[in-house]
């Protein structure tokens, strides 16, 4: 019995560290300053940002990759991506998605980086559906 609940502690232990850094900010266990949210893709402030109101878009859905995510979880990660970058008032801007280390990915969860290029204004809080 105690090697099965430890089996059990260890298995969820495994579990979580699994998890990445963004899974903890989906559940509330980090802070994040966050711009958008529903029930299938959060958006938040990057926090080391290379441009004022650099944002990320992530799906909930947990995929180290974007080809280890099922289409069904990308729905709404380029609509609230473009959201943002229409509601940074920026008109020149990146949206930019890296896979691997090699790639320059740092955290293993999909986003998609916002990166305003110019002038954008202070709010980046977008409404859903869109007005
Ligand atoms: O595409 P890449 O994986 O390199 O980007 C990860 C991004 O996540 C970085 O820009 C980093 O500043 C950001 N980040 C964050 N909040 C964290 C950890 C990383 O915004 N807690």
């Amino acid at each position: 019995l105690v090697a099965a609940v430890l089996c059990t502690h260890v298995y969820s232990w495994l579990k979580l560290a699994a998890r990445s850094i963004f899974c903890k900010i989906i559940a509330g266990q980090i802070p994040s300053m966050k711009l958008y949210e529903d029930d299938e893709v959060l958006a938040f402030l990057d926090i080391g940002p290379i441009a004022k109101r650099h944002a990320l878009v992530i799906p909930k859905y947990h995929a180290a990759k974007l080809h280890e995510l099922p289409d069904e979880h990308l729905g709404r990660l380029l609509p609230v991506a473009k959201r943002l970058a229409l509601a940074s008032g920026a008109d020149e801007y990146n949206i930019l998605q890296n896979n691997g280390r090699g790639a320059h990915q740092q955290v293993d969860h999909v986003h998609f980086h916002m990166i305003p290029k110019t002038s954008p204004k202070e709010g980046l809080i977008i409404e859903w559906p869109a007005t």
